[in-house]
């Protein structure tokens, strides 16, 4: 997979791949080896049975010079340390409101502390604690794959009635591209005001023939038609797929010019496991249990659910449910397991058959967190996610027209 490398800078690395990327594969430039594996410094044993207290120990000398943030699919581990939890969206949030924090602490995966960095002050520090706890979605969309569709649509005649529109899951590079493009980010609570947005700026969802306009949708083919066939009325078949990895996205021009909504080819490697055969078989062993999925799942599960919705939403729901009734719930397993064991009144399960949590939101364990708590608390800056001038000037102008659309403002 091409490495997302453009925009971002981190310190203290053994040496990256590509100087200043998050560590997409291997360890330096051995791209064979695993990646994730060590940290400069002393990474302490997960077996080290001092690490709660250790943590403590620097959580405390830190106080208000550090604010750590806990994204809802990190471990209980890290939740436990965690000053607030919540999705990408409204961390980031959190993280802005907090000026008087040298250090932001980001316990979540990478594009979400490129986000916070863009929205935090330049002599506050973003930390990730272990910085190859990427995105799989994110990572499936690179700038030079992305700009190279662009010149695809280009050649297509296409690319002037299209409006990239780009999922907060993506890299700041991306969200980069729709600023410069005309474009805005999304998050799952406000897709279709994104969407509707778009269309408008190209004659409108209404619009038909040859000249309508067209909306590129990144990373996440799924949520995109989702929202495109479910909340705006568009067919299955104005949806078309383009795949970054064949030549001319393995489109013909005839279905660029017909396609309403250009998907690119990405996918949530937890939300996308989940299958229409899990539903039934739910549906047939639990009688009368509730759906509850992401709109990051696939389109025949999002069809088959009760409730979809983002992570916050799920969240909501599952408070406000009867006493008594049954949830399967299709969405990242932390979540669900907190979610069960904080109401023992209702019964909540898992959608998927297997063990799935996110690997790369795992990433960031106790040993990591200690280690990046106990560097800065001796006044270390390590893990540091930065995002270049430019690139955040051009970003912010996709989220500025994000927070500029009318209804829900966002949540992941
Ligand atoms: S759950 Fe999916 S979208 Fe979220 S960080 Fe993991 S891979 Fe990315």
């Amino acid at each position: 997979m091409t490495s997302t490398t453009t925009g971002t800078t981190a310190t203290a690395l053994p040496t990256p791949a590509v100087p200043g990327s998050l560590l997409l594969l291997g360890r330096g430039r051995d791209l064979a080896s695993e990646r994730g594996v060590e940290c400069p410094g002393d990474l302490p044993a997960p077996s080290d049975p001092d690490l709660v207290a250790r943590a403590q120990r620097a959580r405390a000398e830190l106080g208000d010079r550090a604010f750590v943030l806990g994204h809802h699919y990190q471990r209980d581990e890290v939740i436990a340390f965690a000053d607030v939890t919540g999705d990408s969206f409204t961390l980031a949030r959190d993280a802005a409101a907090r000026p008087e924090a040298e250090y932001v602490v980001f316990c979540g995966v990478h594009f979400m502390a490129e986000s916070a960095d863009m929205l935090t002050g330049p002599e506050q520090a973003v930390v990730l604690p272990d910085l190859s706890a990427g995105c799989s979605m994110a990572d499936m969309a690179a700038i030079t794959q992305v700009e190279d569709a662009w010149r695809v649509l280009q050649d297509a005649g296409v690319a002037e009635r299209t409006v990239p529109v780009t999922y907060m899951n993506s890299s700041a590079a991306i969200k980069a591209f729709t600023g410069r493009h005309g474009g805005t980010v999304c998050t799952s609570s406000n897709a279709e005001q994104a969407l509707r947005w778009a269309f408008e700026q190209v004659g409108g969802v209404e619009a038909e023939g040859p000249t309508s306009g067209k909306v590129l949708f990144l990373p996440d083919q799924h949520l995109g038609r989702n929202t495109a066939v479910l909340a705006l009325g568009l067919s299955l078949d104005d949806c078309v797929v383009f795949d970054p990895w064949r030549p001319g996205g393995g489109l013909t021009r005839e279905q660029l010019e017909r396609a309403r909504m250009i998907l690119w080819r990405g996918h949530c490697s937890v939300h996308g496991r989940f299958s229409a055969e899990a539903v039934d078989a739910y549906r047939e062993r639990v009688p009368g249990i509730n759906v509850l999925v992401h709109p990051e799942c696939r389109h025949e599960v999002v069809t088959r659910a009760d409730v979809v919705g983002s992570t916050e939403l799920i969240i909501r729901t599952i408070e406000r449910a009867e006493p008594g009734s049954s949830w399967v719930v299709g969405t990242e397993l932390n979540l669900v397991k907190r979610l069960a064991a904080a109401h023992p009144d209702k019964d909540v399960h898992f959608l998927d058959r297997d063990v799935c949590y996110c690997s790369t939101m795992n990433r960031i364990d106790l040993p990591h967190l200690v280690w990046a708590l106990e560097s800065l608390a001796a006044g270390r800056v390590v893990n540091r996610v930065v995002v270049d001038e430019e690139t955040a000037r051009w970003a912010k102008v996709g989220l500025d027209r994000m927070l500029a659309l009318p209804g829900p403002t966002a949540r992941d």
